[in-house]
């Protein structure tokens, strides 16, 4: 058997084995092309961000389908900066892309790649294709350009400079690159077809001159091939079997197997453009540009504010890897664009965090308790289970003492029906500790505002004692025992854009931004064990969601965001559809 029969068949193996739902369209074509023996049974495909700004979730669906075909398929994916436009470009960007991809989870080994490092092969096959008596220089103004150009209904005139000689643009060329000509003065073309009824083969440009220092090529180039010219030229460069974008690429299809097949490249690989549909999430915007220009005039702390799409974002707000790449994996590939509800990337994360996170108590609006019946100098340390979903988590201990806090919320004096939390008279569960009643308030005399609760404990209910279930209650409270408790800032947020679709026609998105999106807390108080907790590390805050440690935490004061809350919007519109 051959080798390439060989990892054919293991390919296929492997799929049969990955497989737990059906294959999407692209591993439909994946496959045919296998069967065919097509590019030897090879899977190579590439991740190509251009560096000018840091990646979001929609980026992540891309690395995830890139990256996770060349897996299933026991094939290679590499990382490309498409770096083709100095003026937005800069090194700060391709850093953070390299750490938000391998951050995701995927490795790209010693294949990492610049379309910049193919500048000088990209010049040759330009002047290979002038040759040929394909391409020519034009001088035709930008507007002039797109005038020619025609329209869907209308077929282009060809422009007066297309006749010109195979040494006439060679020579222009040639001077193009030296820098004799302005900015915009001329570009070379591709000459195809102006009467084709696909506008992008209409002599579409392929080189044009643009002054801008590039951050790797420096100074060197003054031109600077266009996307359709440098992409199937990287792609074809580099051996890549399937080369995957998203659909507004579909009617560059025929340009890019054009200069595939036009451009003569060593190697027997033909690379085959493949369209899906981009991710669209609701209350949110994706755009680099969008994103860019939030970050600059202010409307966000920085890319890596919690409440962005971006990885950084998402990573600072506490989402874990494994949440994205679930999410990605079960939103699947379409070939029609549609909207993702933002709630099902958050039940994904919710999902996840269930399974892993501690659980431990906060009070982010805290109401001081008095247990008049507890012993004063008295401190208990109680056993608390660690996650009730993995009993291997263990548990802790969490001091227990006369003075303690519970949620303002959970006390109400005059508390409306179905109210199950403490009022005057009423009784509770502390969590892992005892039964208490509340026996007293005592309130502000001038405004009138609760400032504590006397309150008594019955010694007999203990958690996990022989007489704790002794007296049935309703309803069971977080707290922290008071001497004991850390201060702590807690950030809430929620969606960046009040609306679905922030960027409907006709308006500006950021009229759109959610002026409620971030609340801070600053008088919370959590439980003794989060003492040394690590920026990055998780934890669900019982009956209140899932929190990471903040990088702005110090030894003097710890900083908490709340990833998610524990309220469901997904589930709760799968089931109401279900019924
Ligand atoms: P943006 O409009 O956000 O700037 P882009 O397409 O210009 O996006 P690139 O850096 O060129 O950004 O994208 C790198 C790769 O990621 C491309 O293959 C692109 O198709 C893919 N990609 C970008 N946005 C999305 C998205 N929302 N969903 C899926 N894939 C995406
Ligand atoms: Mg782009």
């Amino acid at each position: 058997m051959s080798t390439s029969k060989k990892t054919q068949e293991e390919a296929k193996d492997m799929i049969e084995i990955s497989e737990d739902k059906p294959a999407n369209f692209i591993q439909h074509i994946i496959n045919e092309d296998l069967e065919a023996n097509i590019n030897g049974g090879r899977v190579h495909t590439r991740f190509p961000p251009e560096p000018n700004g840091y990646l979001h979730i929609g980026h992540a669906k891309s690395i995830c389908l890139n990256f996770g075909l060349a897996k299933t398929y026991g094939g290679l994916c590499n990382l490309r900066f498409d770096d083709t436009n100095p003026s937005k470009e800069d090194v700060e960007y391709v850093e953070s892309i390299k750490r938000d991809v391998r951050w995701l989870g995927y490795d790209w080994d010693d294949r990492l790649y610049y379309a910049s490092d193919y500048f000088e092969k990209m010049y040759e096959f330009a002047v290979q294709l002038i040759k040929d008596g394909k391409a020519y220089v034009c001088d035709l103004s930008p507007g002039e350009i797109r005038e020619y150009r025609g329209t869907l209904t209308e077929p282009g005139k060809e422009s007066p400079y297309r006749n010109r000689s195979v040494e006439e643009n060679l020579d222009l060329f040639q001077r193009m690159r030296d820098g004799e000509f302005e900015d915009g003065s001329r570009v070379l073309r591709a000459k195809i077809d102006m009467a084709s009824p696909n506008l992008n083969m209409r002599d579409p440009v392929l080189y044009r001159i643009q002054r801008g220092t590039h951050h790797r090529t420096g100074d060197k180039w003054c031109i600077y091939p266009m996307y359709d010219f440098a992409h199937p030229i990287s792609d074809a460069l580099e051996g890549i079997t399937h080369s995957i974008c998203t659909l507004e690429f579909e009617d560059h299809r025929p340009l890019y197997n054009w200069v595939v097949e036009n451009v003569k490249i060593d190697g027997d690989s033909k690379p085959k453009q493949i369209e899906f549909a981009r991710l669209n999430l609701s209350h949110t915007v994706m755009s680099k540009r969008k994103l860019r220009q939030l970050v600059e005039e202010g409307y966000v702390d920085g890319w890596d504010d919690p409440r962005m799409p971006t990885i950084s974002g998402l990573r600072r707000r506490g989402y874990t890897p494994e949440a994205i790449r679930d999410f990605c994996d079960r939103i699947g590939v379409a070939k029609s664009n549609s909207m993702v509800d933002i709630a099902f990337l958050e039940h994904c994360v919710r999902e996840d965090l269930n399974k892993r996170a501690l659980r431990v108590m906060a009070v982010l609006n805290p109401l001081k308790v008095i247990i008049d019946n507890y012993p004063e100098d008295q401190v208990e340390e109680l056993d608390a289970e660690n996650n009730p979903e993995q009993p291997e988590m263990g548990s802790r201990k969490v001091p227990f003492s006369r003075e303690i806090y519970i949620e303002r919320d959970d006390f109400r004096e005059d508390p409306p029906k179905k109210f199950f939390r403490l009022a005057p008279g009423r009784e509770v569960r502390l969590k892992h500790a005892y039964v208490i009643k509340c026996e007293r308030v005592v309130k502000d005399e001038e405004t009138g505002e609760v400032i504590e609760l006397h309150c008594t404990y019955d010694p007999e209910t203990k958690s996990g004692s022989p007489t704790a279930s002794k007296r049935k209650v309703k309803g069971t409270l977080h707290w922290v025992s008071a001497p004991h408790a850390l201060k702590a800032e807690v950030r809430l947020y929620d969606h960046l854009f009040t609306k679905e679709n922030p960027e409907e026609e006709g308006e500006d998105f950021k009229d759109n931004l959610n002026p409620d999106s971030l609340e801070v807390l600053t008088e919370c108080l959590v439980e003794p064990s989060l003492q040394d907790a690590k920026p990055g590390s998780r934890y669900q805050f019982l009956r209140k969601g899932y929190f990471t440690v903040d990088p702005d935490t110090s030894p003097e004061g710890l900083v908490f965001n709340r990833i998610v809350s524990l309220k469901d919007t997904w589930a709760k519109i799968q089931k109401a559809q279900k019924k």
